[in-house]
């Protein structure tokens, strides 16, 4: 019998699995796929938003601002990419600016730290390859953040201080008897039990699918799907903060921003759709991005695109995160319509269900020995004496995998070992940003694929891409005798 199950490890679930790795308890989080952060948290803006967005006196509100505050340091603590750019809201005429006044207004009376409004000279010295603006909100508090890193980190630190996380697990019955939770859950074609006094429902767009297993959700999820260009690295100092315009009532607008790894991302639309998995681009909604982010700027080369994809928000007719006790006991806490600024929300979102178990009966025990930090060796970062010292010590960071982003084999294998163990192509590419470069794995995944399965000492052709079931080999063109 565990104390916590959590269902989901995403950017919520692994936020939470932290949170809670600090006290005495023993948790459990059960994730469907073959990874954590294959959900909605491997596909968005990757921004940290200031958090003038959301309604003032709303729990969005209030946790997008505390959240923000609680990034940097903890990206600083897990070594998780994090650059604080600030951003812009840009106003091309008279009636942007009074829609800038209405969320500088918001932002301070949500209480959002350094927000100014800037004139259009202004702007134009700070992002000298915008188009000419009226003006803009400037927020020096925004930044961007490698999502997928951060939920990996936190989960790494949890399990490191005790958190049992079951991957390809996915929950398909939960019972309640009155004092515990009994959780099924398909795992290889069998199906497994897990109890526990206290659950958790962090599962993003499917929250609706789990909490309908103990009671009616109390909203309709209307999956909602953004569609994205990801451009070469080159692209990457077009601008230098998160560039938005003015927000409509289908979101917060196609943006230009550098990532957290020095790309551009240009994106997101906005498209609801019945299919909470259909992750597809198409060419139209890519044109509209062009056409819409050329209002910011038209100086983009789209030439220099090396990927295209999309994430799928968790939305429903409420404007408000739905984070809520289940009606039939208040040991289970449902994560519903964690939609943006759902990342950046979601350290403080952990808190807030670490709060809410605790007014439950929680018992939280602080741990005498808790780690606090995380580290990943990055071997393009060392000096050039770490790099000499490293590559004495384990010859495998002598070898460049990745020449695109210089990955060594010593992060691909620290990768494969780490705490989550990287089990796919994907995995190790979320983990080092081996295949993350301009030829997007074309020259290193067959030496990804065959370093995993050396060190896992499996066969090649069990290597999957991504997801279960994204084979990537299916055995050999030419065999042995065959050679000439
Ligand atoms: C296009 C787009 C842009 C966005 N941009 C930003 C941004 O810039 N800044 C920001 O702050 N927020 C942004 N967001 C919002 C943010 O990405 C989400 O709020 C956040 O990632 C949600 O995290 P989550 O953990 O709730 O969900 P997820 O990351 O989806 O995690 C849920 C997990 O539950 C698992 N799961 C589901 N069902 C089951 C089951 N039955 N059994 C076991 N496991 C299950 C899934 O596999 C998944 O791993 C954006 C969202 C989108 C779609």
């Amino acid at each position: 019998m565990y104390d916590v199950i959590i269902v989901g490890a995403g950017i919520c679930g692994t936020s939470l699995a932290r949170e809670l790795s600090k006290y005495r308890l023993s948790v459990c989080c059960l994730e469907r796929e073959n990874d954590v952060a294959d959900g909605t948290t491997k596909a968005n803006s990757g921004i940290v938003h200031a958090g003038y967005d959301p309604l003032p006196g709303t729990q969005m509100a209030k946790l997008n601002v505390v959240g923000n505050a609680m990034v940097e340091q903890l990206c600083k603590d897990l070594d998780v990419p994090y650059r604080k750019n600030g951003s812009l809201v840009l106003a091309f005429d008279d009636d942007e600016m009074k829609t800038i006044q209405t969320l500088y207004e918001r932002g301070v009376a949500n209480g959002v730290p350094d927000l100014s409004i800037l004139s259009g000279e202004e702007v134009a010295k700070l992002e000298p390859n915008l188009n000419p603006v009226k003006g803009a909100l400037y927020a020096k508090s925004a930044g961007v953040v490698s999502p997928w890193e951060l939920a990996i980190a936190q989960m790494e630190v949890a399990v490191q201080n005790g958190v049992e996380l079951y991957l390809e697990r996915e929950v398909n019955g939960i019972t309640w008897n009155g004092e515990s939770f009994a959780v099924t859950a398909a795992h290889n074609g069998e199906t497994e039990s897990y109890e526990a006094r206290y659950l958790v429902n962090a599962a993003g767009v499917d929250a609706d699918t789990i909490e309908s297993f103990i009671n009616e959700p109390p909203y309709h999820t209307k999956p909602n799907k953004g569609q994205y260009y990801l451009l070469d690295k080159s692209q990457g100092n077009l601008v230098h903060t998160v560039v938005f315009q003015c927000p409509s009532k289908l979101g917060k607008g196609v943006l230009v921003s550098p990532t957290a790894h020095g790309n551009l991302i240009v994106g997101p639309d906005s498209v609801d759709q019945p299919d909470k998995d259909d992750v597809s681009v198409t060419a139209d909604r890519l044109a509209f991005i062009r056409n819409a982010a050329a209002r910011s700027c038209s100086k983009i080369n789209y030439r220099d695109s090396i990927r295209n994809f999309a994430g799928i928000r968790a939305q429903s007719e409420q404007d408000e995160f739905l984070i809520h006790y289940s009606p039939v006991t208040n040991q289970m806490v449902h994560l519903a319509n964690i939609k943006s600024p759902g990342l950046t929300s979601s350290p403080a979102i952990a808190l807030e269900v670490v709060e809410m178990l605790q007014k439950a009966g929680l018992v939280l025990e602080e741990k005498d020995s808790y780690q606090t930090t995380r580290r990943f060796p990055r071997f393009r970062e060392l000096s050039e004496e770490e790099k000499k010292r490293i590559i004495e010590k384990d010859p495998r960071y002598g070898r460049i995998i990745c020449r695109c982003e210089s990955i060594t084999e010593g992060e691909i294998v620290a990768a494969v070992h780490s705490p989550v163990p990287a089990t796919t192509v994907d995995a190790v590419k979320r983990r080092c940003n081996a295949g993350m470069g301009r030829c997007q794995g074309g020259f290193c995944s067959p030496r990804v694929v065959e370093i995993i399965a050396r060190e896992l000492h499996r066969a090649p052709e069990s290597i999957c891409k991504d997801k279960a079931g994204s084979y990537i080999l299916i055995g050999k063109t030419t065999k042995g005798e065959e050679k000439a």
